[in-house]
């Protein structure tokens, strides 16, 4: 079999959908999975929207997902140029052949394609026809998702505009002969268009590609689509929310398609091994904002300490929780305690704050829920002079000197704990206290213990 070449072909708007994202990602998984060529194609026949602003978060965006392209702009290749609006001559030429082989009249100042057979000219012919006057066959699409596909195209329709521009169907088509598409991966709105496209191939005498259109992506509740205003639906928003690349694009993949084992969390390489038209859903997905944040989490946790440090660093920074010269010996010892625990890195500034802040929010209901049971503040009294006299301040020498008071007090030593955690933290809960209270040192907690019982 001749080597797979599969396209993306956006029309940059200034935001990347996570539709379009997913177009992209499946695309360059089947080149991936095939060892075939993923070739970047910019439509950017609109002048109005095609601005400098909207490719950049185009790119960036996939960038971001790691979607690298073996053809495209700034790679080049063979069969550039790789943006529409640069392409005219080339068009013009295909055009030409058209015109050559008795496909194509003017109407009105714009070039119409004739379709093959007798068909309708104009709107009104169709509607008023007597007589049923298309002769040839259906063009039958054999959609490698959705299956055998039939539709009729009744009417010649236009392909150059009168102001001379090329309409989306033409150059689409003409892009997709020149530059030995094999595989269309596109968006189910897409499938509507396709008899039309095959119409054109088969006017060109090229052999259509093998078309895979794929399910719409529903916003998380209620009918329709995800829009540009839903939560979720915006790449570019992902990073400043603090959500990881890779789990980002592991939760794409599964947004209509699903392996055989319905495994969620896989990274992709195995993505990648797995991936094939069959494991693409007919039915629409729908996104699912709290599986994401679970996934997120999940490969949160999994990080090398030193790569989460850079990546909460500036957010923890941005929230005013540290300075940017937080020493990162402390800063990454607090990040060891709080990464088990993490759900998202949104939560995480609110969640270490008191590592660094000696303000930080005191519960009151916390409060009250202690003091039900024993003072605090003489539970913390008891444990001040215990705590000055250690020797080394590690769990693991607090966890002995507080257990031999408490066992001296006929107590448990857990009867110590809420009330310890609560005068150095403001919290009922957190990280694990006694490793808790050695990254913290000696000195925060012994001040902030004195401050307690006041
Ligand atoms: N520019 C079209 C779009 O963004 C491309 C459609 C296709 O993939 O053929 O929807």
């Amino acid at each position: 079999m001749s080597e797979v070449r599969v396209r993306f072909a956006p029309s940059p708007t200034g935001f990347f959908h996570i539709g379009s994202a997913r177009t992209a990602l499946f695309n360059w998984l089947y080149a991936r999975h095939t060892g075939g060529k993923f070739i970047l194609r910019v439509e950017d026949t609109d002048k109005q929207r095609n601005t400098e602003e909207a490719l950049r978060v185009l790119l960036e965006g996939m960038r971001w997902l790691g979607l690298d392209w073996d053809e495209g702009p700034d790679v080049g290749g063979d069969c550039g140029p790789y943006f529409q609006s640069e392409r005219q001559p080339i068009y013009d030429e295909y055009l030409a052949r058209l015109k050559d082989a008795g496909r194509t009249y003017e109407k009105e100042g714009a070039i119409w394609f004739k379709l093959a057979g007798e068909r309708y000219t104009t709107y009104d012919e169709f509607k008023q026809a007597e007589v049923e006057k298309v002769k040839t066959q259906p063009v039958v699409i054999d959609d490698a998702v959705r299956g055998r596909v039939e539709r009729s195209e009744e009417m010649d329709f236009v392909i150059v505009r009168k102001d001379g521009s090329p309409v989306f169907h033409f150059v689409n088509v003409v892009d997709d002969i020149a530059m030995g598409i094999t595989h269309v991966i596109r968006g189910e709105d897409h499938l509507s268009n396709t008899s039309k496209h095959v119409e054109l191939f088969q006017a060109f005498g090229a052999t259509p590609p093998v078309f895979a259109h794929i399910p719409l992506i529903l916003k998380q509740s209620g009918p329709g689509k995800m829009s540009k205003r839903d939560q979720g639906a915006l790449i570019e928003e992902y990073a400043g929310r603090g959500f990881l690349p890779s789990a980002v694009r592991n939760y794409i993949c599964l947004l209509g398609w699903s392996p055989k084992d319905d495994r969620e969390k896989m990274d992709i390489g195995e993505i990648i091994e797995r991936f094939d038209f069959p494991g693409i859903n007919r039915g629409n997905a729908r996104f699912d904002e709290q599986k994401l944040a679970a996934l997120n989490a999940e490969y949160l946790r999994e990080l090398e300490i030193g790569s989460f440090t850079f990546l909460v660093r500036p957010i923890l920074a941005a929230k005013g929780v540290i300075t940017e010269d937080e020493d990162e010996d402390y800063l990454q010892a607090v990040l060891k305690l709080a990464q088990p625990k993490a759900r998202s890195l949104e939560d995480l500034p609110e969640y270490v704050d008191y590592f660094f802040q000696d303000d930080y929010p005191v519960d009151g209901k916390v409060a009250e829920k202690i003091a039900k049971k024993a003072d605090p503040k003489s539970l913390v009294a008891e444990m001040l002079p215990v705590l000055e006299g250690l020797a080394a301040f590690d769990a693991d020498s607090i966890k002995s000197a507080l257990e031999g008071h408490a066992e001296a007090q006929g107590q448990k030593v857990f009867a110590y704990f809420p009330a310890l955690r609560f005068a150095v933290s403001g919290q009922g809960g957190g990280p694990d206290l006694l490793p808790m209270l050695e990254v913290m040192g000696r000195e925060r907690v012994l001040a902030r213990l004195r401050r307690f019982i006041g």
